[in-house]
């Protein structure tokens, strides 16, 4: 079979906000540059972001306190150095964002309004109404298009080509017809996005599947801290679509079935805008203890009525509208059912500030960069602050497309490639078409996504990780034995998510993995056998690469500290 080779000086894989940015910042360098994406880049999971975007520049706020707040939200997890580049450039990018073309919702006098947002001293959310994501992704897009970037929309990476510590491509398929084509470059990015899609309640598109980690990890590569899973408070009851933290931030009450304003006995000072971890363990603990409404009784209320049909119908329209489809419910005229909802990914493949990725502590894998939300810089330790993640993938996405452009002027050696190297990608697309087992995957994707949420969700401990690595076993052992009934060429989507189903079981044993290590609790990762967080053994990221025989092993890479001094955690 004869398959093209295409050959850039940088491919990227993902169009959502980090993806788009490098892009258009490395053909601006006058590099040639491909695009890879197994959606339309404006289905990016990006264009979902309603809240907004951090940046620190009203006159009582400062980069300073944005670290701060960032720093303490993560648990001292975050490495200082990262969050102080980020904290400091965030303004910048937003004017950037703005010459670009976003149009950003303004005060009455014409500046950027910015709004509240959990776990930040000063309203610093700036905002499109709640469409923040989308309209970002819009631009980014078009600005990309307009330096002449090439995109490559509905081709599905399924590789990389990594050999002797350098990267030099990437292979992948047509969705449309199932034509392969290997993307020669000197430089790739990785720019995938999150993984919440393993959990059965989340709120991510369906493209979330984490893809990207896996392929690096199928390398023998490293992730870093993916046990750090964070779960949202606010999830419509029984989707997990989400409702912003906008809701919240302006002015949300959470109710049990007894009418109480609960976050009064968990976080009596920052009460519904404590940090996402603090909300989404009371609403949880809340429904445990029986106290939770709806008719299964699994949810609790969002109370929005006291704001009144103008300022809904001015800063949440898009969350009412979700809240009628999905609910049937008018969050002007009642309360709305939430729960906490699987949302983002804090770990991921191991990055430096400038997105090159680490082999190990020591050393760096030639030619290849990440950003966005399945890199891990790590801005967001142990928890991510509400809107300091659309900041993230913008941010880097951009600074990372510079660096590679630099490093590329250096010069980075181009390795020709071969046939060879879509052979992994055709033996597992032949095993997924032509395997004439048993087994369904929507199935074995219901279990693994159940499963997780049961064993490796808002509450952990030991028990329920060992009996989680054991349904992993299982489900792997299940995965040889699939069939699928489509074996047609054209938009074949049942091949495709067997493929994404194989992913998600691979990262998902990482996320298992690492949280049973972690004996301790931290930000989003709550261990109900070691509640406290034990700074003595613990505070280190967890990196984890998977040996020969398939079998994880990790070790600790330091944290960077140094400018805010570690805290015990005050709510
Ligand atoms: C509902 C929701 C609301 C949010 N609201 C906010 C908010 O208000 N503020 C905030 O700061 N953060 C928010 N976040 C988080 C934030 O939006 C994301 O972290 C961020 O946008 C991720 O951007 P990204 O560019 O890394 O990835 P994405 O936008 O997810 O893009 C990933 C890209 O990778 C491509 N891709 C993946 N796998 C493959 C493959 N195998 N082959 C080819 N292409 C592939 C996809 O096609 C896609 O283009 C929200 C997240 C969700 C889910």
């Amino acid at each position: 079979m004869s398959i093209p080779i295409y050959t850039y000086d940088a491919v990227i894989v993902g169009a959502g906000l980090a993806g788009n940015a490098a892009a258009r910042e490395l053909q601006k360098a006058g590099k040639k540059v491909a695009v890879i994406t197994k959606l339309h880049p404006l289905r990016s999971h990006s264009g979902a972001a309603q809240g907004g975007i951090n940046a620190a520049f009203s006159a009582k706020d400062s980069e300073e306190l944005h670290m701060y707040d960032t720093i303490k939200g993560s648990d001292y997890l975050a490495d200082q150095d990262a969050v102080a580049f980020m904290c400091n450039e965030a303004p910048k990018t937003i004017r950037w964002a703005e010459r670009m073309g976003a149009v950003f919702s303004r005060t009455a006098d014409g500046k950027i309004a910015q709004r509240p947002f959990g776990g930040q001293s000063e309203p610093r959310a700036c905002y499109a109404k709640d469409r923040t994501g989308l309209t970002l992704l819009q631009t980014s897009y078009e600005q990309a298009h307009r330096e002449g970037v090439l995109f490559f929309d509905e081709w599905y990476a399924a590789d990389i080509i990594y050999k002797n510590g350098k990267i030099s491509g990437v292979v992948a398929f047509n969705i449309r017809n199932m034509d392969k084509a290997i993307f020669n470059a000197n430089a790739v990015m990785f720019a995938t996005g999150g993984y919440a899609r393993t959990y059965k309640i989340n709120s991510n598109a369906h493209a979330n599947t984490g893809d990207g980690l896996s392929i690096v990890a199928r390398h023998g590569l490293p992730l870093e801290d993916m046990e750090f899973v964070q779960f949202h408070p606010s999830g419509l009851s029984g989707s997990g679509i989400l409702i912003s933290e906008a809701a919240r931030g302006e002015g949300g009450k959470l109710l049990n079935s007894l009418g109480e304003r609960f976050m009064s006995k968990y976080a009596p000072n920052a009460m519904e805008l404590a940090s996402r971890d603090v909300v989404a363990r009371a609403i949880i603990e809340e429904i445990r203890q029986g106290r939770g409404v709806g008719p299964r009784k699994d949810a609790v209320y969002i109370d929005l009525t006291h704001l009144g049909a103008e300022k809904i119908m001015e800063r949440l329209p898009e969350l009412r509208d979700l809240a009628i489809t999905f609910l049937g419910l008018d969050m002007i005229k009642e309360p709305i059912l939430i729960s906490a909802t699987a949302h983002y990914s804090m770990g991921g493949i191991p990055v430096d500030i400038d997105g090159h990725v680490r082999k190990d502590n020591e050393s760096f894998v030639e030619g290849f960069y990440a950003a966005g939300e399945c890199a891990c810089v790590s801005v967001h330790g142990a928890n991510r602050l509400g809107a300091n993640s659309v900041l993230e993938a913008l941010l880097f996405g951009r600074h990372v497309g510079q660096s590679m452009a630099k490093d590329l002027d250096r010069g980075i050696a181009l390795r020709p490639a071969s046939l060879e190297d879509a052979q992994n990608m055709l033996d597992e697309m032949r095993f997924v078409l032509e395997n004439n087992g048993t087994e369904r995957v929507p199935e074995l994707r219901t279990l693994l996504q159940e499963s997780m949420t049961e064993n490796a969700g808002v509450f952990r401990s030991e028990e329920t990780l060992k009996k989680e690595l054991v349904i992993l076993d299982e489900l792997e052992a299940r995965y040889k034995n699939i069939r699928i009934e489509d074996k047609s060429k054209i938009f074949n989507t049942e091949m495709q998510e067997a493929i994404e189903l194989g992913h998600m079981l691979d990262y998902a044993r990482f996320i298992v993995d690492g949280a049973l290590r972690r004996q301790e609790s931290r930000g989003a990762h709550f261990r109900e056998d070691f509640p406290a967080r034990d700074d003595e053994k613990f505070l280190n990221h967890t990196m984890a690469y998977r040996d020969a025989n398939g079998k994880i092993v990790s070790y600790p890479r330091e944290v960077v500290l140094g400018r805010f001094e570690v805290k015990a955690r005050a709510y």
